[in-house]
């Protein structure tokens, strides 16, 4: 989707969410987005700055104010509609997140903060089907994933016994060694993973021997994910947190759910709108009458048909086909109902005789027809 993603969304909060999960949820995507993680992915980086842009408003109590009443359209000509926030902004946001560690200072652990490089849990991929009724009015689906789970017996530490991981020797905990290289500029110091902890400060000297250190197990959860209402084949639902635990009370991956629909026999879907043939029987064409026109709750809608309908004729149910997602888009789409005409292919002997009748009678020429009108309709087939 390249619209632009509602910010709770963006962040994996509910509305209601506190500032402190706020915050709680975009350090997670800020380490996981971090440039310096991503290096030349463009994708991460637009996730990072998505992130950033979300977490600036909603962590501000009046432009989140603001964002609840109006959505992206905000006063002011919106937020971050222009080119959104640049990377010397986000950055600058850091302190705020990471403890009083200010700008950046070098990602090796967002030292100051205290905390370290975690381990991220691989993202899972899910494909759901989904009917154009479940689509219509969105839908809650259950999934059993088979995925990575904390460890229950140490509690995702990796460390045998209920013990606790020791601080790294080699590193004092910090994650990181320094070097003193000589340069051509004199001598210098450069930073480095610690070849000991792998970065994470801490080692184990007695695995749990139920995940082998790991802290995470092959398991098994049930899943709710809700699918917003107006999705459409091939659209990916992020739901995050919910993929492989993380290793060593890392951070969860996220799910990603692939949208397939299911082919309806009734309505053919356009965007937001939904087409519908209506075969009217010959007399109701020519008398005119009333017939019923199904929607997609199943609830029928009466139409009034005008003696002399022509085929090819359309006529527009607002409001009647699919919603936007999640607001994006214009409101809800029309069901386009196409006019047809059934022309019977048997005649008993009575039958004919009747039409032979028609056949004689000025009014059931076509050199009559209204060639305009007739025209018009087509016109409409194509816009
Ligand atoms: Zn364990
Ligand atoms: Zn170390």
């Amino acid at each position: 989707m390249a619209q632009k993603r509602d910010y709770y969304e963006v962040l994996g909060v509910d509305k209601n969410a506190s500032d402190a999960e706020i915050k709680k949820a975009y350090r997670k995507l800020a380490i996981k987005y971090h440039p310096d993680r991503n290096p030349d992915n463009k994708e991460a980086e637009e996730k990072f700055k998505e992130a950033a842009e979300a977490y600036d408003v909603l962590h501000d109590p009046q432009k989140r104010q603001q964002y609840d009443q109006f959505g992206f359209d905000g006063p002011q000509g919106g937020f971050g509609g222009g080119a959104g926030m640049n990377m010397d902004d986000i950055f600058s946001m850091f302190g705020d997140i990471f403890g009083g560690h200010s700008g950046f200072g070098g990602f090796g652990g967002f030292g100051g903060g205290g905390g370290r490089p975690q381990y991220r849990g691989n993202d899972l991929r899910l494909t759901v089907k989904l009917t154009l009724q479940e689509i219509a009015e969105g839908v809650t689906k259950k999934f059993k994933v088979k995925k990575d789970i904390t460890c229950e017996h140490c509690h995702g530490t990796g460390a045998k016994d209920g013990a606790q991981p020791e601080t790294c020797s080699q590193c004092n905990g910090s994650g990181v060694v320094y070097k003193t290289v000589r340069t051509m500029l004199g001598m210098m110091q450069t930073q480095t993973t610690c070849p000991n902890c792998h970065g994470e400060g801490t080692v184990i000297k007695d695995k749990c021997p139920y995940c082998n250190g790991e802290g995470v197990v092959k398991g098994e959860e049930v899943i709710e994910i809700n699918i917003p209402a107006g999705v459409s084949e091939g659209m990916v639902v992020n739901v995050p947190g919910k993929g492989n635990a993380g290793r060593h009370n890392g951070v969860n991956g996220d799910i990603q759910v692939l949208i397939k629909e299911e082919p309806n026999d009734t309505f053919i879907r356009n965007g937001q709108d939904l087409y519908y043939t209506l075969l009217l029987d010959l007399p109701t064409a020519i008398l005119g009458g009333e017939v019923d026109i199904p929607t997609i709750s199943g609830k029928k809608i009466s139409l009034k048909i005008e003696p002399g309908t022509q085929p090819g004729k359309q006529v527009r149910l607002r409001g009647k086909g699919l919603p936007a997602v999640q607001g994006y888009g214009r409101g809800t789409g029309d069901i386009i109902v196409n006019i047809s005409v059934y022309i019977p292919k048997t005649l008993t002997k009575e039958e004919k005789e009747a039409v032979e009748v028609f056949k004689e009678s000025d009014n059931f020429k076509s050199s009559n027809a209204d060639k305009k009108s007739i025209f018009e309709h087509i016109k409409n087939l194509f816009s």
